[in-house]
């Protein structure tokens, strides 16, 4: 049958507003053309295992015309087996972005629904600052209000007496925090962060993309509760950034939601198989942690030598505070000399560069560049 035409008023086809005025995350630039040093984007230095790059090209063939599993069922088993839980405890997602995404989607009220009644938490994305600089984006995205709750300069999470002057509010329908930390590195306490979580009534994200990184993880918290959700990456410590996969995993009413609202075949094929293979040569990506970590411990005695300020870290970065000349003039001599570092525009990171832990080499590089800017000033 034919649809009557409903003529469509001259204007309305447009952007909504709300996507007009939002200001997109930024990512960290992926140069052109060879011969840079990459340390703006917390990748691993480190290729995948030779076996996981042969598990892929295996995967090259006609079978790319079939979609892939959509709930990535092989996978699910086999993190289930490596957590200690059901695969009804994980969800799988292009990235762990997206698994935080579906969180935001499946918890959070947009504002637009909660309007004229009295408590907007249900529309609360709420998380400490600075951290990961994508939550109050996500929220943005959903018509949620975003809540940052400040971090002291020591990027520690604030006690039990000092959550509510930071603004703490203790019935966020959802609070994502970044542990570690980033941009700092600071790692955080599985007890502390039990704290943290039970100082609220919704549902706690702990984002733990460096957690391969630190000394504790917090995993145990999601296999008990009924709240808390943990996300990890196969991107950062696992040398798959290019693959997006990464996960959650928590109690089972929770995941199940999300299920219902994520895209069918929200993780490609090339990835699930990358995944897997990956869980088949845990040994590889243990060695790559081992000496990314020495590396990390050796570039920040160096760079404290130097007369750079820089914080404890359990990730995969340093959070630096160069001597002299201010950070932004930095990352520019930096890129003159073909090295990226990330620096953050925000009041509280403006005098600080993120740097990524590479290889020996590459720490060997940036320190040789550091060496030089000091000389050409003194
Ligand atoms: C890198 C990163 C992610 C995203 O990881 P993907 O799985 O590559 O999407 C999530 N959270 C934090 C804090 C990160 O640094």
């Amino acid at each position: 049958m034919k649809q009557p035409e409903i003529p469509e008023p001259p204007g309305e086809f447009d952007v909504r507003p709300l996507v007009r005025q939002l200001s997109p995350y930024a990512p960290g630039e992926q140069p052109k053309g060879a011969g840079w040093i990459k340390l703006n984007t917390n990748e691993n230095p480190y290729p995948p295992s030779p076996k996981v790059l042969k598990a892929v090209r295996a995967a090259v063939d006609g079978r790319l015309r079939l979609y892939p599993d959509p709930t990535a069922s092989t996978l699910r088993a086999r993190l289930a087996k490596l957590h200690g839980c059901a695969p009804d405890h994980i969800l799988v997602g292009n990235g762990s972005d997206e698994a935080l995404a579906l969180a935001v989607r499946a918890f959070v009220e947009p504002l637009d629904s909660v309007l004229g009644r009295s408590e907007p938490a249900r529309a609360t994305v709420q998380f400490f600052h600075p951290s990961y600089s994508l939550y109050p984006i996500l929220a943005a995205i959903h018509g949620a209000r975003p809540l940052p709750v400040r971090l002291d300069p020591d990027f520690q999470l604030p006690s039990d007496d000092q959550l509510a002057p930071a603004g703490w509010n203790r019935h966020a329908a959802l609070t994502l925090i970044t542990t570690p930390n980033a941009p700092s590195g600071r790692g955080y306490g599985r007890q502390e962060l039990e704290r943290v979580c039970e100082a609220t009534s919704g549902v706690v994200v702990l984002d733990e993309a460096y957690a391969d990184f630190a000394r504790e993880h917090a995993l145990p918290l999601a296999l008990r509760g009924s709240r808390v959700l943990v996300a990890r990456t196969f991107s950062k410590a696992y040398s798959l950034c290019a693959q997006r996969v990464g996960y959650l995993v928590g109690p089972p009413p929770l995941i199940e939601a999300m299920g219902r609202i994520k895209d069918s075949y929200n993780v490609n094929t090339l990835g699930q198989t990358a995944a897997l293979a990956t869980l088949a040569d845990l040994a590889h990506c243990r060695r790559n942690l081992r000496r990314i970590i020495a590396t990390r411990e050796r570039l920040r005695r160096e760079l404290l030598g130097l007369g750079f300020e820089v914080a404890p870290s359990e990730a995969n970065f340093l959070l630096v505070r160069p001597p002299g000349p201010p950070a932004e003039e930095w990352l520019s001599a930096f890129r003159r000399r073909r090295i990226l570092v990330r620096w953050f525009n925000l009041d509280e990171l403006r005098d600080r560069l993120r740097i990524t832990v590479g290889t020996d080499a590459e720490a060997d590089a940036l320190l040789r560049a550091a060496s030089g800017v000091l000389r050409r000033r003194a």
